[in-house]
């Protein structure tokens, strides 16, 4: 069971885990795309940081949604809109709620998911943050044991999947428009959400 306080926690941590990360995501989004992956989510995983004092109140839903609005304003590029998607349709699970259950999170990731189908008109094999968002879900829901064990499968198989980027011929995004020659390249929004999920991963470990 998750409180408020994990959640303002864990979303501390997902902004240091982005800053330090900061380089290495701008890094990968060089031979793919326009190298600003990395200055994108920082400014506005940066940005979720500066209003999570005044948040600290509030239900999940309000607080999400807040993550959501915030990174929709300030990350920019594609993964903005997409990551921006992704938390305010969390949150729309989360309403109203001050404790989330590991069923709780599924549905809230789920819906994050079909949330990024829907505004990317991307699904998996693309090259995308899908591409390990989704195999992380379906090793979560098929996981058993305590929340740290199914966040630790939900965690290697967004890595295998982050990895598996890299045999993939993108067809969304900026990466798209090398075609063929966007094969053998690890896709930079698949390696931030297995970075975002390592911090929840590990809160509960
Ligand atoms: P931009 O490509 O506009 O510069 P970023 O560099 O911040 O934006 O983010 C690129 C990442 O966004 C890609 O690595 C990919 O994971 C994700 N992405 C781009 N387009 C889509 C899409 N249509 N569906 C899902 N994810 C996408
Ligand atoms: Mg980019």
């Amino acid at each position: 069971m998750a409180t408020i306080a994990d959640l303002i926690s864990i979303l501390e941590g997902m902004n240091g885990i982005i800053q330090e990360n900061k380089d290495f995501l701008t890094q990968l989004d060089m031979p793919i795309g326009d190298s600003d992956h990395g200055i994108n989510m920082a400014r506005g995983f940066q940005a979720v940081a500066d209003k999570l004092p005044s948040l600290a109140e509030k239900d999940a839903g309000t607080i999400l949604k807040t993550v959501g609005m915030t990174l929709v304003s300030t990350v920019g590029g594609a993964s903005g809109p997409l990551y921006g998607t992704a938390f305010m349709k969390a949150a729309v699970v989360a309403n109203g709620k001050t404790e989330l259950t590991m069923e709780d999170f599924l549905s809230m990731l789920d819906a994050a998911v079909e949330g990024v189908k829907f505004r990317g008109k991307s699904t998996t094999g693309e090259q995308t943050m899908l591409d390990a968002m989704v195999p992380a879900l379906e090793a979560m829901k098929a996981a058993s044991g305590s929340a740290g064990e199914i966040l630790a499968a939900g965690l290697d198989a967004a890595q295998v999947g982050v990895e598996n980027t890299k045999g993939m011929i993108a067809t969304k995004g900026r990466a798209s428009y090398l075609g063929e020659r966007s094969l053998g390249h690890q896709d930079p929004g698949a390696t931030s959400f297995a970075l975002l999920l390592s911090v929840i991963a590990k809160h509960f470990a």
